[in-house]
């Protein structure tokens, strides 16, 4: 490689601790992971950008899973973006799509998030097997941006004091898409190291304020190596950077899983379903990979009927 070719934008999550002041991190960067999961798409750029957001929200969030299971963000709305999915897997694996009207999308430049989503409310679940308790947290949609409507969501519902940025370029057809968040959490108050309440306040005060310095140019810049973007911000404090976690693109759809779906349904909605040539065409809304059956693999799909 030679020092012009341009440089890569990885798909990592990358946890670290600033020294001295009883603050951690993460800071992702998605960029094939992202363009992976625009591709099947013909998204536009508003849609891909606030989608690439809400991946970067949902990979900063999944690494509080402690066991297997899916971290899952979902928006539901009434607005020109009715809705966005992003999952992260405790495995590195994600996803995303949104619904969208496409004819309300005014892709003119900087729509508020309001005005993309209207009117409705962002759900953050965590998924950790059928035996397992679902936590959901919910925010309804304010704010200028999903940006500050994750901080709002964090004042309302966290334990630890959590502030966050998100950033997203969706690039062309998924071609240098780049997105990324930088979230900073307080330390619960049993573990923090520094004694006056001041100087504790402070610091934190103080780590928000160099967060906010960066724009969102500078997070999203694939010159800036990510290590070297939390030194820029933090070389004074002093920061500690942590095993990265890699992310890509990866859907969990399967013939198997439609065909339990379709098994499901009866015999007269599965007819309704059926395309002139009578086979059943289901499309996978995350990957676009089409499924189809015809009416002998639909018959075997119902032995007892
Ligand atoms: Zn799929």
């Amino acid at each position: 490689m030679t020092a012009s070719a341009s440089p890569i934008f990885p798909s990592i999550v990358r946890p670290f601790q600033l020294e001295g002041c009883d603050v951690r991190g993460k800071l992702v960067r998605l960029g094939v992971a992202y363009g992976d999961i625009l591709a099947p798409h013909d998204y536009p750029p508003i849609v891909a950008r606030l989608l690439g957001e809400l991946l970067a929200l949902a990979a900063a969030l999944s690494t509080s899973l402690k066991y297997e299971g899916t971290f899952v963000i979902q928006t539901s709305s009434n607005g020109p973006i009715r809705m966005i999915m992003a999952d992260v897997q405790s495995s590195g694996g994600m996803r995303a799509y949104a619904r969208y009207n496409a004819e309300d999308i005014d892709d003119a430049g900087d729509a508020t998030i309001a005005e993309l989503l209207g009117t409705g409310h962002i759900a953050f679940t965590v998924d950790q097997g059928p035996d397992t308790t679902r936590y959901q947290g919910i925010t309804a949609i304010e704010g200028e941006s999903l940006t500050d409507c994750a901080n709002t969501y964090f004042r309302q519902s966290e334990q630890l004091e959590t502030e966050i940025m998100l950033a997203a370029e969706p690039g062309g057809n998924g071609r240098d898409a780049r997105a990324a968040a930088l979230m900073l959490q307080r330390l619960p108050r049993p573990e923090r190291s520094i004694v006056d309440p001041e100087e504790d306040d402070e610091k934190w005060r103080n780590a928000v304020v160099l967060m906010k310095s960066m724009s969102a140019d500078e997070l999203l810049d694939a010159d800036i190596p990510t290590d070297q973007l939390l030194y820029r911000l933090y070389h004074e404090t002093g920061v500690r950077v942590f095993e990265g976690r890699p992310l890509r693109f990866h859907c969990r759809c399967s013939r198997d899983r439609v065909a339990n779906t379709l098994a499901s349904f009866s015999a007269d909605d599965l007819k309704d379903m059926k395309t002139d040539a009578g086979l059943i065409v289901a499309t996978c809304e995350f990957c676009r990979t089409d499924y189809t059956f015809d009416d002998d693999q639909l018959a075997a799909l119902r032995p007892a009927n």
